[in-house]
């Protein structure tokens, strides 16, 4: 997968992509990152990305041109037409859905924006997806990108070892995942459940999926409404129930 990234501010991205899983993805060449200034595209004199708005009022608009331009530059080298990416408060609120959607791709180029936000033209015309990370405003949109880069590129062939593989993950498998326990078996009194320590597997699995179904119920029950549960799944569900 390439990675593009359109940001007055590309320093931000130097510790994130040069650090943990997204950096081990570069060495494997699962992905190559590259983070333009489009400052660097502007046509005028004082290389200025944003103006006035139209009609007055606060905070400056970024300029259509380039933004534009840089999308072009970068569009025009890449062998398959790229998903180009707005991060903005206001897009289609980001998911581990989406996420695994965008690991298909093999081109994103991500725009980050500032000030107030961005000529309307540039939503209009050039983007593909418009991306919110939650309800609420950030500076920029660098922050935006990295986790939505992050989250991406853990899911690429490859990246992640069968042992952290995400398949278990959080809201990969439509469910939340159950708890984890680690050694001492004993920590100041407080103990792990005895089920995990018994070696016995299948009833480790089966406590597993419980966990799975009780944390999902109890903290994220709109979940379970999309959720095809088995047979197994759906009586361990009615014990869950039954215990709260
Ligand atoms: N005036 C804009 C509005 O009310 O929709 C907010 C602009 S915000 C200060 C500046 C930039 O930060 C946005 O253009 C976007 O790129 C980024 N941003 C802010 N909040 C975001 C969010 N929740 N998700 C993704 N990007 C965000």
């Amino acid at each position: 997968m390439k990675i593009d990234v359109l940001s007055i501010f590309p320093e931000m991205f130097e510790n994130v992509f040069g650090s943990s899983i997204l950096k081990k993805a570069a060495e494997k060449e699962a992905v190559a990152y590259n983070v333009t200034n489009f400052r660097d595209f502007a046509d005028n004199k004082h290389q200025t990305v944003d103006d006035y708005p139209y009609g007055g009022g606060a905070g400056m608009v970024l300029k259509p041109q380039p933004i534009f331009d840089a999308v072009t530059f970068l569009s025009e080298r890449a062998e398959k037409k790229p998903r180009v990416i707005l991060l903005c408060p206001q897009g289609e609120r980001y998911s581990q859905k989406k996420a695994e959607e965008l690991a298909t791709e093999d081109h994103l180029i991500f725009i980050c924006g500032h000030y107030e936000g961005y000529d309307e033209r540039i939503r209009e015309h050039l983007v593909t997806d418009e991306i919110s990370i939650g309800d609420y405003v950030l500076t920029g949109g660098e922050l935006g990108a990295m986790v939505i880069i992050d989250s991406v590129v853990r899911l690429l062939p490859g990246v992640l070892g069968n042992q952290d593989s995400p398949v278990l993950d959080s809201y990969s498998s439509g469910l939340l995942e159950h708890p984890h326990y680690t050694r001492p078996a004993d920590f100041r009194g407080m103990q792990v459940p005895d089920t995990l320590v018994s070696g016995n597997h299948k009833k480790i699995e089966e406590w597993r999926m419980k966990e799975s179904l009780r944390r999902t119920w109890t903290r994220r029950p709109d979940l379970l409404g999309e959720y095809p549960l088995s047979e197994t799944e759906r009586k361990l569900l009615e014990q869950v129930k039954k215990e709260r």
